[in-house]
């Protein structure tokens, strides 16, 4: 049923992510859309046509890998908001970032693997059973559509950091590096 989303950049992991984490509890929370220094890893890499197409504020487009990251200004708590969080959410809506659409997963690369991991921040996730969430990644087969794009959202994938529990591993193939 999903292999049509495959190919597309819009694939629905937004919309499968709503059945682990309300889309009212993601709006009161917007710890994934908040960072300090720590985690300015996770600030979100905006690319293909949209990174081309918009002049997104305080976004700095890199020509060499084609893609726009934000500059984070930290205010005196150290923290710095996305430019895209709104009072609604995500102004980029359905054309958020892979890693956004994506996150609390993650793919996670370590040498020629993809990983599917989860990260061991998000508050809501992290009350559900590690059983529903390997359901939940089951049912909508989500490693097979995460590893499939994840070759052309290559900027924006994050070397694997120890802690991050791991659902699913693929061997980059050839074509893909
Ligand atoms: S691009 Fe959107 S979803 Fe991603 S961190 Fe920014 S506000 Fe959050």
């Amino acid at each position: 049923m999903f292999v049509s989303y495959i190919c597309t950049k819009k694939f629905p992991f937004t919309i499968m992510l709503k059945e682990l984490i309300s889309s009212q509890t993601c709006a009161k929370c917007r710890f994934c859309c908040t960072f300090d220094s720590s985690d300015a890893w996770e600030l979100p890499v905006i690319d293909g046509q949209l990174a081309q197409t918009s002049a997104l504020q305080h976004c700095r487009f890199d020509v060499k890998n084609s893609v726009c990251k934000f500059a984070p200004q930290y205010n005196s708590e150290g923290l710095f908001a996305c430019p895209m969080l709104t009072e609604n959410g995500c102004r980029l809506g359905d054309n958020k970032p892979f890693d956004c659409r994506l996150w609390p997963l993650r793919v996670m690369t370590a040498g020629n693997y993809y990983l599917l991991t989860l990260s061991p921040n998000c508050p809501a996730t992290s009350q559900h059973s590690l059983t529903t969430i390997i359901e939940f990644i089951e049912k909508h087969n989500i490693a097979q559509i995460a590893f499939d794009n994840a070759q052309q959202h290559s900027q924006a994938l994050h070397h694997y950091i120890d802690g991050y529990p791991v659902f699913a591993i693929k061997k980059i193939t050839n074509k893909e590096l």
